[in-house]
């Protein structure tokens, strides 16, 4: 019965398989390179997308996270374009996160542009609630992550830290570009999608910006709805002059 009770470090929950990449995969490499073990579960396999098959997306999914050092991936293949926040879809992402049992879950910022985007922030939390009553589900454990943070990097507000992820930026960008698919020189598409080399600009430009906030070269951005605990002043990062 208590077939995982490890579980993982940090989980990383998101609408598309590249979402991750683009917001916080730095930190999640970071996080594996220190030993912890990370994973990411993809609410959807994007298969509404212009370009590129579900299947073909999905082992570029696979491949970017061996670049990222992830332990595991898995996709939920809720509706792309469509993602809804209904109890049956919370229900089975809550089973989900009872499996893996993270300790830190990273959601998407709950304000965005993309539904899928603020709906899978919704229905992570909730999930992430959920999985934590006993009386969910009377075969597996309940389990209740201690920490959920938002990966902000898209959206107008102050994050409430920014991770240093300059010794993680390049592989996180060959992990972007393992969505060959995406990022590739396809015809389909082509007004909509960046090439490869805007891509790394705009990347690198968003990264920098956030890296700059704490004196790093490149970071990326998170907010937490905790108010942030400090026990030593005297040891607080990010100099004033
Ligand atoms: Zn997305």
């Amino acid at each position: 019965m208590d077939t995982n009770t490890a579980g993982l470090d940090v989980l990383a929950i998101a609408a598309h398989p590249d979402d991750v990449e683009q917001t916080c995969g730095g930190t999640l490499l970071r996080m594996a390179e220190a030993g912890y073990r990370t994973g990411i579960v993809d609410l959807t396999a994007g298969e509404m997308g212009t370009r590129g098959s579900p299947e073909v997306r999905m082992q570029e999914a696979a491949q970017a996270a061996r670049i990222l050092r992830a332990s595991l991936r898995e996709n939920m293949r809720f509706p792309d374009a469509r993602l809804e926040n209904t109890m049956a879809g919370r229900m089975t992402l809550a089973a989900k996160v009872r499996e893996l049992r993270p300790r830190t879950v990273i959601l998407p910022y709950w304000e965005a542009r993309h539904p899928d985007h603020y709906q899978a922030s919704g229905m992570g939390f909730e999930a992430c609630f959920l999985a934590g009553l006993r009386k969910f589900d009377q075969y597996t454990e309940p389990h209740r992550p201690y920490k959920v943070i938002y990966a902000s990097q898209y959206a107008n507000v102050v994050p409430s830290f920014v991770v240093d992820v300059t010794g993680q930026f390049e592989r996180r960008m060959e992990s972007l570009l393992a969505y060959r698919s995406q990022y590739g020189a396809v015809e389909a598409g082509s007004e909509l999608f960046p090439d490869e080399a805007e891509i790394r600009e705009r990347l690198a430009a968003i990264a920098r910006y956030f890296g700059n906030l704490i004196g790093a070269k490149y970071g990326e951005a998170f907010v937490v709805k905790e108010c942030m605990r400090v026990d030593d002043v005297c040891s607080l990062p990010v100099r004033t002059f």
